[in-house]
Formats: C-alpha cells, structure tokens, sequence
C-alpha cells in the first residue's frame, strides 16, 4: 500500500515513478510487490523467466541512484520484457524449444536504453514461438490466459506482455509488432499498446521473425505510459541496426493534452464490412461517437487492398522468415540434435526437434515462396501489392489527419478454439497488417467491452512519425472514458 493506499499494482508507471522519485516507496518495495504478484498469479502462465536475485539488485541499484540524486526518468519502475527481446542476465528463449535455457551475451538496445532510464526488469514473457502467432498458442512452452476469462487466449504474440499488464503484474512491458502483435493481444487484454513507425525503435537484439516487419514498442495500461516508455525505447541505433531511421528521440509525452478540435479521423469502410462482428463494430462506434464530441469530424476513406494484406503478408514474412531462421542449424546456439550421423543429418534433426510446427509451416512456405520458378509468381507479386498498399494509405491520408477502426474482428476467442486451423489466425490479422506492411505507427485503446464481457480495442493508424499524435488521441479519449482503468474479476 502507498501513502494513498492505492495498491502499487493499481498505479500506473507515471505514477509510480512519482512515487519513487518522491522516495515514498523504494525500487526494492516496488519490485518485491510485483514479484510476489507474479509468484501469485503463475496460472496465467505469463512468465517464461524470472530471477529476484537479478531484479533485487538491479532494484538496489536503482534505489541508490535515487538517494544520490542521478536517478533516470523511470527509475525504479518494474517492467517486463517479451522473450523475443535477448537480455544478458535472463535467459532468451523466444517461446522456441531451439533456444531453451539460451542466454545471451548482450541486451537487445530497447531493453539497455529502458535500463538506463532506470527500468527494473521483473523477467521474460511468454510469446509466441519466433513471435509467430495471434493467440500465444503457438508458445512452445505453455499457453497464455487472458485474464478477463481464464478459458480464452489472450491473442498474440505477444500475449504474456498483454496478459501480465492487465493482471497488473507489472505495470508495463515490452512487445513487438510484425503484423499485429503488440495492438491485437493488447485489444484483447484491453490494455494500451503502440506500434512505432517502422525503425523508430531498434531491432538490435531482438530475435528476427520477418526483418521488413517487426518492430518493438511498449504496452501498458495508459496513453501516458506508453508515451513515457517510448521516448525511452526510441532512437536511432545506426551501428547495430542498419535499418534505424536516423530521426532524434523525441518527447512524445509532448502533445497528450492537445484539443482534437477540427481534427479529421479516417474511417476504412474495408474496416466495417461482413467481417466484423456486431458487438466489436458497436463498440468501436461508440468511441468514434466519443472522438466527434471532443471536436474531431469523421471522414469516409478506402484502403482497398485491405483483403490483400493477408495474401501478401503470409508470403513476405514467411519469406523472411525461412531466411532469418536458417542461422539455428545447431552449430552456433540453441538446441543441437543428440544423435547423428553427419552434418546434413545433424541439421536436420536439430531443427526437426527444435522447431515447433507454425515455424516449420512457415519455413515450407517461405522457401517455397522464394524458389527459383516461384519467386515471380509470390513474392515479388507480393512485393509490388505491398507497395500499393503502402500508397493507398498516402492517398488516404489527404482527407484525413489518422486513420481508425477496429484492431480485430472479434473479442478473444477460446483456447484451442481455431483448432489446428492456422488459417483461421490468419484472417483475424486482417485489420492490423495493413499498417505493418506500410510501415506505419499504430496503437490499441480501450474501447469498451463485447461479447462475453471481453475487452474490444480501438485502433488508431498515423503516417509516418506521427506517434505523438495517435498517443494524443488515445489520452484524449482516456479523459472521457474509464476502460483503461477497468480489472478483470479476481485481479
Ligand atoms: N499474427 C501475425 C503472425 O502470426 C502477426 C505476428 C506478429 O506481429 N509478430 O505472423
């Protein structure tokens, strides 16, 4: 309990950093509390690593640079990381068999710039293997509960950091976004997530799914957080990723309380069609209801390749995938198979055993897709859509500021409820892959509530660099609505 007696797991992390900066409660207290929740609530099944000796002495450390005056702008603040993320002083697995008990030499860069904002790491989050999935089913350890009906996945990838954020297991934490996976499990979870655009953050340590896709962004409960931990997590990395944009970190705390008067939001009419199931289109709604009485006009756009994005998306990260994942052939790191009767034979076993089967699916697809005769036919195909796809937002955005919409078609569904069907995951990507094909920000709020009392989440695109804008909207409409706020029974 704090000097208000709110509970520290109902604070939020500009609240809590408050109170450690005011010394009012100490990193040590704050971590103890949330490993302790964590212990509490393992049936979740959120975690993959934890270790309160390393997080006791990085919440000392952090303690001692609050006496002497040097603290950074999170100091003490406990968060979480997905376990696609690689950290020195927890093992990194990246919910595969492959890399089982595997500890890195480095911290990826969004995990050591979190740190030196005086981050405490609580521990690893389950996901998806190699960040492949909509569901967390795919986690070759065990799977996620949504903790708003412990009988329902809590979507995915990223579906431990959701999961553990709306439990309040800790206050916030980190995911990553290839074609959804930070905005779907965080609707699901009914908690607040943001994609950063393509580059903002750096991929460096963050174990590859699909390289043109994925990209790193914080999860919390708040607009306000995921503000504050994504001027920590932002910033160019021009030695280790390649791929960083050469734009300066910036403030996007900086405009949260702008007005939203005369502000033009795009509808997707692509986003609203047969698809959509009624309790998540009338929630969705009804926030946009919310946004024209803070001022804002709502203007009638086309994406029309919305349907295309799965095709194209299914080619291109399997594609890329199949490469990226060609480096765990047993020599190097990870799993290597036990017995063997030559090299190929060792290759082959070690990622026979290593390797789930969603990677393995994709793995065929992908080399399949990038093989001589078939190149032209899918992936360049692909290549040249996901272009047009990438101009039909360019083209929208002349009639508008941002772009909104629901971030799935449906509530969570049940655990094993799409069966062996992974076409059946596919399709619900419809709404998100659209933006992670052209590179754009996009983030999930709280919306309200649907079918089974389950969280719905708003989705809101910008282009390019406009992060500080879509955090805006999203605090805008946390002024005038409590869903963030709202717990799951029995949390
Ligand atoms: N559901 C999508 C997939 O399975 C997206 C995953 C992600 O964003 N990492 O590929």
């Amino acid at each position: 309990m704090t000097q208000n007696s709110k509970p520290l797991h109902d604070l939020t992390v500009a609240e809590l950093a408050g109170q450690l900066r005011a010394r009012e409660v100490s990193a040590v207290e704050a971590a103890q509390h949330f490993l302790a929740r964590a212990a509490s609530h393992a049936s979740l099944g959120a975690y993959l690593a934890m270790d309160d000796e390393v997080t006791l002495a990085q919440a000392r450390a952090a303690d001692a640079r609050l006496a002497a005056g040097s603290a950074g702008p999170l100091e003490g603040v406990p968060m979480a990381h997905k376990d696609i993320f690689v950290t020195k002083d927890f093992p990194s697995t990246a919910g595969s068999r492959m890399l089982e008990g595997y500890r890195s030499p480095f911290d990826a860069t969004v995990v050591r710039k979190l740190a030196e904002s005086g981050v405490v790491t609580l521990g690893k989050l389950n996901c998806d293997e190699f960040a492949m999935g909509s569901a967390n089913e795919n986690s070759a350890y065990h799977p996620v509960r949504n903790p708003w009906d412990l009988t329902r996945v809590p979507g995915g990838s990223s579906g431990g950091s959701a999961a553990a954020v709306a439990a309040r297991l800790v206050p916030a934490a980190t995911g990553t976004d290839t074609g959804g996976s930070i905005r779907q499990p965080a609707s699901f979870c009914g908690i607040t997530g943001i994609k950063p655009t393509y580059g903002r953050a750096s991929r460096y340590g963050m174990i590859a799914f699909a390289s043109s896709l994925d990209q790193g962004g914080p999860m919390a409960r708040t607009a306000e957080d995921c503000a504050l931990l994504l001027t920590a997590m932002c910033g160019p990395d021009p030695d280790r990723d390649s791929t960083s944009l050469d734009v300066p970190a910036e403030d996007f705390t900086r405009s949260l309380n702008d007005s939203l008067d005369g502000l033009r939001i795009g509808v997707p009419k692509e986003f609203f069609g047969e698809g959509l199931a009624p309790d998540v289109r009338a929630t969705v709604d009804a926030a946009l209801e919310e946004y024209q009485k803070l001022g804002a006009k709502l203007v009638e756009i086309t994406l029309p390749r919305t349907e295309l994005s799965i095709p194209v998306y299914y080619i291109i990260a399997p594609a890329e995938a199949s490469s990226n994942l060609s480096r765990f052939d047993g020599v190097k790191f990870g799993h290597r198979a036990k017995n063997y009767a030559d090299l190929v034979d060792m290759y082959k076993k070690t990622r026979a055993e290593g390797f789930g089967d969603e990677v393995k699916r994709r793995i065929m697809i992908g080399t399949y897709v990038l093989s001589h005769g078939y190149y032209d036919a899918y992936y360049l195909q692909a290549q040249k859509i996901r272009r047009m796809i990438a101009d039909d937002f360019q083209q929208a955005f002349r009639f508008c500021d941002v772009i909104a919409g629901p971030v799935a078609p449906t509530v969570a569904w049940k655990l094993g409820g799409h069966g062996n069907d992974p076409l059946a995951d596919y399709l619900a990507d419809i709404f998100t892959l659209p933006a992670s094909l052209a590179g754009l920000p996009g983030m999930s709020v709280p919306a309200g509530f649907g079918e089974g009392g389950m969280p719905v989440g708003l989705q809101l695109i910008g282009n390019y660099f406009l992060e500080a804008k879509l955090l805006n909207l999203a605090h805008q409409l946390q002024q005038v609505t409590d869903f963030h706020s709202r717990k799951p029974e029995g949390v």
